[in-house]
């Protein structure tokens, strides 16, 4: 079957700077950009509002119908709304990154989510950013990049971000709770983040945010004709 739409998936750990080459590319072809993560962060707010702990699996199955969340287009992006409220910024802080880790590792929720994602991508070309893009959410994308960098590399650009976004941590916790994310994240059974047969890996570790897009353009131009 041919595609209608282009995709790109672009999947890697945490803190590789996906979502900001996700952006650039976007800007550059002009496609929409989805960050999955959040939807998995604003899961994981919800669920924490509640009270309920993050690896209280039944629980969070439980409360999963109460769960109104969209992802809408805005001004070539998509945003998350939850309940009818859009999302923000609320669902970056460590608490949130903890809980989307957690909850992401239950099959119902992942299937919770499916639809929201795949359904954009039907409609739009799409670069989407996640774990599981190429392997699981659009396992016909024309593109698949997966991104590596040493979790030093990592650490040190999410502390840099969070520290502009005025959240309190130190290197060291943010160092710590990506190693701990990286370990939760490859080593669970469902949709773990490892790369799809077809992908192609990309170590952006000592590349700068500009290199990185001119280093993923050649990638892609080479399959993507206008
Ligand atoms: O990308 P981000 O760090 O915002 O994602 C938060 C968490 O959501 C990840 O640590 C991962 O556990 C989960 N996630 C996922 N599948 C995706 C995107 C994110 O499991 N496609």
């Amino acid at each position: 079957m041919v595609s209608a739409t282009f995709k790109i998936a672009l999947d890697g750990p945490s803190g590789s700077g996906k979502s900001t080459l996700a952006k650039n590319l976007a800007k550059h072809y002009g496609f929409v950009y989805i960050d999955t993560g959040a939807l998995y962060r604003t899961i994981g707010l919800f669920v924490s509002e509640r009270g309920i702990a993050s690896d209280d699996a039944a629980a969070i199955v439980a409360v999963l119908p109460e769960i109104h969340i969209e992802m809408k287009l805005e001004n070539g992006g998509g945003v998350v709304y939850l309940g009818g409220k859009k999302i923000g910024e609320e669902i970056r802080t460590p608490l949130c990154s903890k809980y989307a880790s957690d909850v992401s590792k239950i099959p119902e929720v992942r299937a919770f989510l499916l639809e929201t994602q795949r359904s954009i991508a039907r409609e739009n070309n799409v670069i989407m950013d996640g774990r599981d893009i190429g392997t699981v959410i659009l396992p016909d994308a024309q593109v698949k990049l997966f991104i590596i960098a040493s979790p030093e590399a990592r650490a040190k650009r999410r502390y840099a971000e969070l520290c502009e976004k005025g959240i309190e941590t130190t290197y060291e916790a943010v160092l710590s709770d990506m190693k701990w994310r990286d370990a939760n994240d490859s080593g669970r059974e469902i949709a773990p983040a490892i790369p799809a047969e077809d992908a192609i890996h990309f170590d952006n570790s000592g590349l700068s945010i500009e290199e990185t897009a001119e280093k993923a353009i050649e990638i892609i131009d080479k399959v993507y004709k206008r």
